[in-house]
């Protein structure tokens, strides 16, 4: 059993190249073999997104405060609130992020697959994030 203490970890800002807006990451966990697991809060502060994206073998999303918008490829932007739970499938292409004036926090969990648990790819445009 390992016990981490909330103060204990470092938060980090998210990467232009996977990121626009202000995001800040804090992990939770990012598991020793034989486990794939790894789990960390994602802030997003108001327009702030991720890039499009998929996951090998898909992620969990719990939003754990304030409200966001998350989108998948040919879908609707969906409005999600905290409380919500979100599954996106292996390889399906989405983004998530805040709302155009409210901040958004979420838990995200995923499993590697050959050691990577993500492929980034284009921005998320003006236009995708209004759901244009
Ligand atoms: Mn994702």
């Amino acid at each position: 059993m390992e016990i981490r203490r909330n103060g204990s970890r470092p938060a980090a800002p998210g990467p232009a190249r996977s990121f626009s807006g202000s995001v800040r990451r804090e992990a939770i966990l990012d598991a020793a073999q034989p486990s794939r697991l790894a789990a960390g809060f994602v802030t997003f502060e108001p327009g702030a997104r991720t890039h499009w994206h998929t996951h090998p073998v898909g992620q969990l999303l719990i939003v754990t405060g304030g409200c966001g918008r998350v989108g998948t490829c040919g879908g609707p932007v969906e409005e999600v609130r905290a409380g919500d739970t979100i599954w996106f499938g292996p390889g399906e292409k989405h983004w998530h992020g805040a709302g155009p004036d409210t901040g958004m926090t979420h838990v995200a969990v995923t499993e590697a697959e050959n050691g990577s648990a993500v492929d980034w790819m284009e921005p998320v445009t003006e236009k995708e994030f209004a759901g244009g």
